[in-house]
This record gives structure tokens, C-alpha cells and sequence, in this order.
């Protein structure tokens, strides 16, 4: 029989958002992860303004397709250390996921930095957690501290976009570009996408980014096992919960303060959870709890499942197979990419025979192939090169050389007589040398052929 109830207007797949408001807390973690943000973003703030012998530290010249990189500067060629460094990454992330879990997430992730710092403009101007949360339940309305807030988020947005563009466009144009309103169109663009991008991550999605956004967050618990760090709660000491005058037995007097604390809004009680960021605020609130009320600390820890099921946590804990296997290939690969980048060769060259160009006579009856061959400048300074020919029979057309300005490349043609002789292919030996630096570059191979002459002309 068909149902008569009326249909439930109000039935939804999706769980509306709840706004959190997070207590602030003070402790231990909170103290590492206010310097860990300090040193890793003080830094993004800070190396787009340094400077070596005039070329910035770092540097990503999209026009120029270069990269510069504390006084290296790297080409497109250069691809193989990109792939080289991405594997290494990939490695390095693998490592630390499996030893220290989402540390990376509540310590070092600009979300949760940014987030944090937004919190703390928000706390400052409109209220304690408790007044947020009032104010948030009542009719959404427009007040001044609200629009103070939302100003200083777009301010450090900006400032945020500002530094990330510098590492791409000079930020000693940048900003006097900025302030005189003369920014070219595009890197206006970037700088208002990514204040956008920033204002929205960090002051409207906040914990919706770590949570269902962040793919990192969905693969790295592939990389979990029982012996990760992971925040948990010591159920052992902690149940049966109660309150303080219960007296029920348990460590854990259900205050509700590590919930209270947690920027994603979970009870980390009910166990070990993906929207968890391992950022131990909920640690710092109940070591809080525990001393004023003079119990033992650690009933929230950075903890283990092996830990937690009662085995010792000491340095043996992180030696197991998988992550002496992670630091064996991250150690022997970091010493590849270092040895490579520190020898690898600042003046690049190639030559080929030019396949499709027929060869000429000359009338002493001389026989010229044609090549074109490629330079490219890698060094930071200019460079004046010249070529010559090993071998007898054989002589270079005028003498060739080059000078190319850092980061220059070009092609040029070259050409090869050789006198008569039998028909064949001739390997031959092209010498580079650097003049400016008074070196003698890897030679360069490539091969002569001598026609089979039928109807040879003058
Ligand atoms: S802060 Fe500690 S004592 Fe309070 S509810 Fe959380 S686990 Fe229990
Ligand atoms: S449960 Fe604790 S460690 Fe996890 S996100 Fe919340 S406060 Fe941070």
C-alpha cells in the first residue's frame, strides 16, 4: 500500500556543514607549530627579496622556461633532476607518513598555518570561541568586527600572493608595479587568483579543505601500521569517563575540552580518524585538564597502536623493514641528484649532420657537409666559444665561434670540406673550447660522408 505520509521536504544526501569555532589552547604543540610556521613561511616571505652577485636565490622565469636556483641556473634539458627530484619527494613523503603519520598536516601544511593565523585574527577581533558561536547562531548579520576580520584575511592574502608571485616575477617590480597601478594584466591575475585562493582556503573552507578536499589526506592512511605516530586516546586510563565528582574509575572526566580545541571538529576519544590532522591541540587541552586537576598527563598522546596495545615507543619502534627500505633509496638518490647537479655541465652542446641538405663541390673538387650545431649557456656568466676539428683531411669553413649571454641559447651552422677520397662515412671529432674560462669542453662526435661520386662537377 502506497505510504500517505507527506513527502519530507527537508531530507538531504548531504550533512550540512557545522561551523567550527575552536577554542584556543596553549601548550607544547602549539609552541612548535607557532616556530615551525615561523622558520617555514618566514622563509617563503623572505627568499623572493634575496639576492646573490644580482640574481635571486630562487627564481621561476616562465617567458625564459628557466629555473634559478641558489646561483644554478636550470633549463628545460635539465628535466631529468625534476623527475629525479619529484621520485625523491615522493619517497621523502612515503617515509615520513609512515613514521610520523599526518604530522606534516597539523605541523608545516600552509592550510593549517593559515587557517590557524586567520583563526587568530578572527579570536582577536570578534570573541572567544564561545562568543563566535552565539554570535554565529543568531540572524547572519553584518557587523563591523566582521568586516575588520574579513579585511585583515585579504590583507594577508594578498601579502601571501604577493610573495608566491615573486618567486615568478621580480618582486622588486612587483611591488612598486602594485602601488603605482602599472601590474601587466597577467600577473595581476595571479596575484588576485591566488589572494582569492587564500582568503577562501584559510578564512571560508578551513577544515572542509583537510577533510574533503586534501588528496593527500585520502591516500596517505595506505601508508599507516601499527607502528605510525598517530594521536590517540588511551582508552586503558581514560574509560570508564565520567565527571570529576563520579568518580568513575576512569582518567577522563569528559570536559569535552579536546573537542572543543580540534579545528576539524572531532572526538579523537572515539578513536583513530581520517579527519584527524595530528595537530595535538587536543593534547595540549587535555594535559591542560589533567594537571589542573592533578592527574597524570598523557591521556591524549602521539602515540602508536603498538604503543597503545602495550608495547614499549622507543627509536626501534621507527627501524622496520619499509622505512629502512624508504631512507636506503631516499639517501642513494639524494647523493645521485646531488652529484649530478653539482657536475653536470654548465655549457651544453650538440651537433648534428643536417640529413635533408645535399653535399656541394667546390672547384678545388673539396666536398663540404653541412651541420647545425646547439648551445646552450648554464652558466651565470657570458661565455665566448669556439670550435675546431680533430683529425687530418678534413677542415672547418672560417672559425666558428660564439658568445652567449647567461641562459643564452642558440643554433648555428657549421660546415666541413674534406678533399677527395673514397666514398664512406668518416667519423669525426668537433673540439669546444670555453675562452672566456680557458677550458676545453667534452668534445663532440658526428660523422663525414663522402659521396660516391658519378658524375662529379667542377
Ligand atoms: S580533554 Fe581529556 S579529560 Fe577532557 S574530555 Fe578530552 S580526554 Fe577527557
Ligand atoms: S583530534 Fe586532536 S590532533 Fe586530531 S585534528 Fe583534532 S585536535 Fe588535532
Amino acid at each position: 500500500m502506497p505510504s500517505t505520509n507527506p513527502p519530507d521536504n527537508d531530507f538531504s544526501l548531504y550533512e550540512k556543514r557545522k561551523a567550527i569555532f575552536p577554542k584556543s589552547v596553549s601548550g607544547k604543540r602549539k609552541t612548535i607549530r607557532r616556530y615551525v610556521g615561523f622558520l617555514v613561511y618566514g622563509l617563503l616571505f623572505l627568499i623572493p627579496w634575496i639576492r646573490i652577485d644580482g640574481e635571486p636565490l630562487v627564481f621561476i622565469d616562465i617567458a625564459q622556461r628557466e629555473l634559478t636556483f641558489f646561483n644554478m641556473l636550470f633549463m628545460p634539458q635539465d628535466v631529468f633532476y625534476l623527475a629525479i627530484f619529484l621520485i625523491l619527494a615522493a619517497f621523502a613523503l612515503f617515509l615520513f607518513t609512515t613514521v610520523a603519520g599526518r604530522l606534516w598536516c597539523g605541523f608545516v601544511c600552509p592550510q593549517t598555518i593559515w587557517t590557524a593565523i586567520f583563526l587568530f585574527v578572527e579570536e582577536k577581533i570578534q570573541g572567544s570561541s564561545l562568543q563566535r558561536k552565539r554570535e554565529n547562531k543568531q540572524e547572519k548579520r553584518f557587523t563591523l568586527k566582521k568586516l575588520l576580520t574579513h579585511s585583515i584575511w585579504v590583507i594577508i592574502s594578498l601579502a601571501t600572493a604577493l610573495s608566491f608571485v615573486g618567486f615568478f616575477y621580480s618582486i622588486y617590480d612587483l611591488i612598486p608595479e602594485l602601488l603605482t597601478f602599472q601590474l601587466p594584466l597577467a600577473v595581476a591575475f595571479w596575484v588576485a587568483l591566488f589572494t582569492w585562493l587564500t582568503y577562501v582556503d584559510a578564512g571560508l573552507l578551513r577544515e572542509q579543505v583537510c577533510i574533503h578536499m586534501c588528496p593527500y589526506a585520502k591516500f596517505q592512511s595506505v601508508m599507516y601500521d601499527e607502528d605510525t605516530l598517530i594521536v590517540a586516546y588511551n582508552e586503558t586510563n581514560g574509560e570508564p569517563r565520567g565527571s570529576l565528582k563520579s568518580n568513575t574509575g576512569g582518567g577522563c572526566i569528559d570536559c569535552s575540552l579536546c573537542v572543543q580545541v580540534c579545528p576539524t571538529g572531532i572526538d579523537i576519544r572515539d578513536g583513530m580518524q581520517l579527519d584527524c590532522i595530528n595537530c595535538g591541540l587536543c593534547i595540549d587541552a587535555c594535559d591542560h585538564v589533567m594537571t589542573s586537576i592533578g592527574r597524570e598527563n598523557n591521556l591524549i598522546s602521539f602515540s602508536t597502536l603498538n604503543n597503545l596495545a602495550g608495547k614499549p615507543l622507543n627509536w626501534a619502534s621507527f627501524l622496520r623493514p619499509k622505512t629502512i627500505a624508504y631512507s636506503l633509496i631516499l639517501v642513494i638518490m639524494t647523493s645521485v641528484l646531488s652529484w649530478k647537479v653539482l657536475n653536470r655541465d654548465l655549457i651544453e652542446a650538440s651537433i648534428v649532420r643536417e640529413r635533408d641538405r645535399m653535399h656541394r663541390f667546390n672547384i678545388k673538387g673539396e666536398v663540404s657537409n653541412f651541420y647545425i650545431i646547439k648551445l646552450t649557456n648554464k652558466s651565470e656568466s657570458a661565455k665566448h666559444l669556439s670550435l675546431s676539428l680533430e683529425g687530418e683531411g678534413f677542415r672547418l669553413v672560417g672559425q666558428p665561434s660564439w658568445h652567449l649571454l647567461p641562459g643564452e641559447n642558440i643554433e648555428a651552422q657549421v660546415i666541413v670540406m674534406s678533399a677527395e677520397k673514397p666514398a664512406g662515412s668518416y667519423p669525426l671529432t668537433f673540439d669546444l673550447h670555453d675562452q672566456t674560462e680557458s677550458l676545453d669542453l667534452a668534445p663532440l662526435e658526428s660523422r663525414y660522408l663522402y659521396p660516391v661520386l658519378k658524375n662529379k662537377k667542377p
